[in-house]
Parts: structure tokens; sequence; C-alpha cells
């Protein structure tokens, strides 16, 4: 459905449940993670893109201090005081929303009641981040409605704060940030250590990036993830011993590390390796970008994969085997698992004028391979949270 047919949608949702046309509408993006694998909680560099699947949210103040908050998706209306802001146990969709309000709140901001719908389009729990979207959507629309002055980095730390510390999952700052600040036709820089950005290039009209699915759900991630943390700040410590003013692996050069590398033990040598040259990828990926030469940034991708499964072992035999098929069907240009690995979603940049191709080769190969059908996403680079309708 095109966006203004879904606007159309959420507005009358809104008047269905509070029976008034809402003041705006707002919307904030999925995101998609092209580079910068695991880096960054080793305080490194990302390159995500914000993309078209978005969370829709339409809103109006109210006289009172009461937050009604409407779900489309989950078909739920809750209600709370801005006065006390309690976790709910029962439509936990609803904790993204209240832990946003509550650190807005308590970042000083003063609040007022407000009616809203949401409505998103954003696949949920399939690694294209629909709960920074939400969060971006409800921080936008309290600040659209109410006008008080936030940048979009704070607003981003905002949204990770509602998802850490409220709602209660721990997650780096990339998908709130992207979300926020995303801008159409351009991949974002972030670097994770002092939040300074760079908007670069990333065409998609004739390049599409296209987001598969491997339906095999993120099992063994909460243990892995906490294990490799781990291992990355054991490798931090270890190196700091040699190399002066290593806080985190962001601050090993790949000369320096060459250098030691031999004294660390083997698991710990190849977890180093892994961060400090996808940092190394996320930088020269700007470089390339800047230039336009696509062929080289798509070499990064497949490069971070092998490494990704190689080096860091956060692959699995779905991941592998949909990179493979996406590798060989029409108009690849590269394929990589995204995000955290052991299932989830690989990405790829493929030929515009062949993708239609490309998602019917993948979507028949793998399910040949592995018996399951994915879910396949055609996606371009698009705006951060924005404005839809005033
Ligand atoms: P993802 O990879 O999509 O971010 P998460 O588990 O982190 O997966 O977040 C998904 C959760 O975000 C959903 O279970 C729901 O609680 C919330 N969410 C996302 N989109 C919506 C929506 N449109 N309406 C209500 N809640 C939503
Ligand atoms: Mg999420």
């Amino acid at each position: 459905m095109m966006l203004q047919d879904r606007v159309g949608e959420v507005r009358e949702q809104f008047e269905r449940i509070f029976g008034t046309r809402p003041q705006t509408v707002v919307r904030a993006p999925g995101r998609v993670e092209l580079l910068g694998n695991h880096t960054d909680y080793n305080e490194g560099f990302v390159l995500p893109a914000a993309i078209s699947m978005d969370v829709l949210a339409a809103g109006s103040l109210r006289d009172d201090e009461v937050v009604a908050a409407y779900s489309a998706n989950f078909d739920t209306l809750v209600a709370f005081p801005l006065s006390s802001i309690e976790k709910d146990q029962v439509n936990t969709w609803s904790n993204y929303v209240r832990g946003v309000l509550h650190f807005l709140k308590e970042s000083g901001v003063r609040l007022q009641g407000v009616n809203m719908a949401i409505s998103g389009n954003v696949p949920v729990g399939s690694g294209l981040s629909s709960s920074a979207a939400i969060e971006m959507a409800v921080g936008f629309l309290m600040q659209t409605l109410i006008g008080f002055e936030m940048s979009g980095p704070d607003l981003a730390l905002i949204g990770q704060r509602a998802e850490n510390e409220f709602v209660g999952v721990s997650t780096g700052i990339m998908d709130q940030f992207v979300s926020r600040l995303g801008r159409k036709d351009h991949a974002l820089f972030l670097d994770c250590r002092t939040l300074g950005y760079e908007q670069v290039p990333l065409e998609t009209k004739a390049i599409k990036i296209v987001v598969c699915d491997t339906m095999k759900r993120r099992g063994l991630v909460d243990s892995e993830y906490d294990q490799r943390r781990a291992q990355c700040e054991e490798a931090a410590r270890l190196l700091s011993q040699w190399i002066p003013n290593v806080r985190a692996l962001r601050d090993v050069s790949k000369e320096d590390f060459e250098l030691y590398k031999d004294r660390l033990p083997e698991v710990i040598r190849k977890r180093a390796q892994h961060v400090i040259y996808e940092n190394e990828r996320v930088l020269k990926s700007r470089e390339v970008l800047n230039v336009g030469d696509y062929d080289a940034f798509a070499r990064l991708l497949d490069e971070c994969h092998e490494s990704a499964r190689d080096l860091y072992e956060v692959s699995c035999a779905e991941l592998d085997t949909m990179v493979e098929v996406s590798r060989q069907a029409p108009g690849a240009m590269c394929a990589r698992l995204t995000g955290a690995g052991f299932g989830g979603c690989t990405v790829s940049l493929v030929r515009d004028e062949q993708v239609d191709a490309f998602v019917d080769t993948v979507r028949a190969g793998y399910a040949e391979r592995t018996g399951v059908t994915p879910s396949i996403y055609v996606c371009t680079a698009e705006d951060g949270a924005s404005v839809v309708q005033q």
C-alpha cells in the first residue's frame, strides 16, 4: 500500500477510536544494517540505512494528563496517566510508548496528555527494527505536537533508554539513530563512541537493498551475544598491555593488531580480528560510496559475511545457505548476514532491472534447499522520522 493510503487509514483509525481528527501524522522507518557487524558495543563504526517500511503515528494533544495509545497492529487501546508511567505486563507493545514518554519526562520535557493511533508495516521481529521505528514515531509525534527543542541524537538516546531500561532489551544506538536521522538515498555513517555521523550517498533507484529473512528465529542469540561482548572486552584488555590508549577494540588499528595478534589466545584473536577489520570496512565504505564505487562497496559486504562466519562465528546453516543462493541469483552484487546473527536476515545489493528475478530465484532456491519459504523485502534508502501530515 502507498504511503498516502496508509496515512488515510491511520487517520480513519484515529477518528474511529477518538471521535476527532488527528492534529498531525508522523512516520519513523525501520532500518537495515549494511555494514558494522558487532562493532557498536566495541565503540566502533556502523553503516545502516533507513528503509521504506515504517511506523505511522497519528496524534492530538488532550486537555488532561492522560495518554491514550491505540495500535492498529495489535488492535488494542491502552491508557495511562503521565504522572505514573508503569510497565504493562499484558499489552507489552505499549511499553515502547510508555518508555519513550517516561524518559522524555525524565529529561525535563513538559509533557501533555495525548491521543495517538499507531500503525506500522515494518515486520515485527525480523531484524528490521520495528522497535526503533515505534520509539522514534512516538518521540517525534510528541515533539511535533508539543514543539519542544530536542536534537535528533538526543531523541534517539531517549528511544534507546526506553528500550534498554524500560522494555528491558539491550541494544546499541544505531537503530534509533538512523530511524530518526536517516536520509533518502543515503546510508548513515555513525561513530558509536562520539555519536558523530555523516550522510553517505547510496542511490537506491538503480540498486536496491534486498533483505531476505531465513525465517530462523534467533534462539541462542542472548547467551552467545554476551559471550562475544566479553571476548571483545578481554581482547581490548590484553591488547592494552602492549598498545597505548586502548579502551575498546575501536582504538586498535589493524597495523597494531597485526604486530601483537600472535600473543592472543586463538578465539580472542579471531573475535578481535573481525571487529578491527569490520571497523576498517565501515571506514572504507564511506570512502567508496562518496565516489559512487558500488562494486567496491559490494565487495566489503561480501567480506563482512566471510568474517562474521569464520572469525566471529555468528552465522548458521540457514544464513550461509541464503547467502550462497543470493550471490548466484540474477542481479546480485553481494550478500551477507545482517544483525546479530544465528538466524534472522541477510542483506544484498541487487541491480534494479533484475530485482524481480532475484526475488523469485532466491525464494525458490532457498525453499528447495531448506523446505522453508523466506520472506523477502525489496527496500530503498529513505528519510528518517518526518511529518507526513500537518
Ligand atoms: P524488531 O526486530 O522488529 O525490532 P523487537 O522484538 O525488537 O523486533 O520489537 C518488536 C516489538 O515492537 C513488537 O513485539 C511490539 O511490542 C513493538 N512494535 C513494533 N511495531 C509496533 C506497532 N506498529 N504497534 C505496536 N507495537 C509495535
Ligand atoms: Mg528491535
